[in-house]
């Protein structure tokens, strides 16, 4: 039997990979986590150097998953990844590692790309299923688009309305046919509570719904890939450590790194970076954890997230136990987190430095998001000047034309626009508007 995953309010059957993907959240609330994560050997790892990006995912991905043929699984990871991630060196041992090279441009098409073939494998024929997805700014254009023309599935998409870019917007408004969108005037955290509102509604069971937020498992185990690429590219000898740099708002990117250090890959450190949203440094400090609401509005709009949903997760990693409403029931290993772990806020002001300093020293633009993670990695390389010879990757999750206001207020420059984005503004914007209020989602669903 293959791996099974368990929900983290421990309340839910166990599953094999392909229910928990249809499933997304437990129906106790709670997380899919894999019961085992399986370890990947020193030869495997040195294989992977000269390897395409593909085959590390298919390799990756086959450890974890059962009721998919090899040549199956591996076709659908030669065609989900047709792209690959760029490493661009800078001063020092320091790293960038560029996921903005799938369709929208964003770190999340390297989970959806995947993601999407993975959730149409197992769907029966005839089967109608609804995705339902909340979205800070790049996590609805990357599924939107993953999933746009697949058969059998629906895709809905909420948005806060006054917090995403008109590029992002027009991402996720300008596709039509089975890609439906609403901007919601509220926050993302309304948002994202009216989907985890709509999964637990008894009235709406006989819709098939299922979720493509980074709370589903599909979408983790493909983000532990490109940090086990990155590493095996960079590496001349395995066991050399490695410090990731990790912009974060709801913890899906950093749960890929925990994967990929579980499975074996020797990170030294992770620098967990936030914006304003501070909650998690907060409680690495102190062990105690509150929430922040409403969630502050920062630069990096992708990472204002009050309350990151896989919290859960990595509190379940270490031993620890947290409920879907953010109360820690049983507390982790703080001391281990913390060997591992080290967490910090950026504020705007250092974010928009950082891209201006980045420029001027290195001559690479980096975005807001991109910018809280390096501004993190070089304040902790001031601080630990022992460091200075250890490898580092920092993660560039989007394009910085996706944020060409910004972008030009800071430089005075526009960055240049890559062909995924230059086509939007000739196409027609679609989509409706609601209020932060569950009844009138309810009533929506409902008329599906
Ligand atoms: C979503 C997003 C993030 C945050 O990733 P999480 O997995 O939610 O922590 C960072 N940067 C960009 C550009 C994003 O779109």
């Amino acid at each position: 039997m293959g791996i099974q995953f368990y929900s983290t309010n421990f309340r839910a059957p166990k599953t094999d990979f392909f229910t928990a993907v249809l499933t997304g959240q437990a129906p106790d609330r709670g997380l899919y986590m894999p019961e085992r994560i399986p370890g990947i050997a020193k030869a495997d790892f040195l294989g992977f150097s000269g390897a395409q990006y593909y085959e590390v995912a298919n390799f990756v991905l086959r450890l974890f998953l059962d009721g998919i043929s090899d040549e199956d699984l591996l076709a659908k990871c030669k065609k989900a990844y047709s792209f690959m991630p760029r490493l661009e060196k800078a001063s020092g041992k320091k790293h960038i590692l560029w996921l903005d090279t799938g369709p929208t441009a964003s770190f999340k098409d390297f989970a959806a790309q995947m993601m999407s073939p993975l959730m149409g494998h197992k769907l029966g024929r005839g089967e109608k299923l609804i995705i339902l997805t909340a979205t800070s700014g790049d996590t609805g254009s990357a599924i939107a688009n993953a999933f746009h023309n697949i058969p059998n599935i629906e895709i809905l998409i909420l948005f806060p309305i006054d917090e995403v870019t008109p590029n992002q917007r027009k991402q996720m408004t300008t596709l039509g046919g089975n890609v439906k969108t609403i901007a919601v005037s509220g926050k993302f955290d309304d948002c994202q509570a009216m989907v985890k509102e709509a999964f637990a509604d008894e009235r709406l069971k006989k819709l098939k719904l299922s979720s493509a937020n980074s709370i589903n498992i599909a979408r983790l185990i493909p983000q532990s890939v490109y940090y086990i690429w990155a590493y095996t590219q960079l590496v001349k000898e395995m066991g050399e450590e490695v410090i990731f740099s990790i912009p974060s708002g709801n913890f899906g990117d950093m749960m890929g790194a925990l994967l990929a250090w579980k499975m074996g890959l020797p990170i030294r450190k992770l620098i967990v970076a936030t914006n304003a949203n501070d909650e998690f440094p907060a409680f690495l400090a102190s062990g105690q954890y509150s929430k922040i609401e409403p969630s502050r509005m920062c630069i990096s709009n992708a990472m204002n997230v009050g309350h990151p949903s896989n919290l859960t997760r990595l509190i379940d990693i270490f031993g620890g136990q947290m409920d879907e409403k953010g109360m820690l029931l049983k507390a982790p290993d703080m001391e281990k987190m913390r060997g591992l772990i080290h967490a910090v806020s950026v504020s705007d002001g250092d974010t928009r430095k950082c891209i201006a300093d980045t420029y001027r020293e290195e001559a690479i633009v980096l975005e807001p998001h991109g910018a809280v993670a390096w501004y993190a990695l070089g304040e902790f390389l001031k601080e630990h000047k022992e460091e200075a010879e250890t490898l580092c990757i920092s993660l560039e999750t989007a394009n910085p034309a996706k944020f060409p206001e910004e972008i030009n207020k800071i430089l005075g420059i526009s960055p240049a626009v890559p062909e995924s984005l230059s086509k939007l503004d000739k196409l027609k914007e679609d989509y409706i508007k609601m209020d932060a209020d569950y009844k009138a989602f309810y009533g929506y669903l409902a008329r599906l």
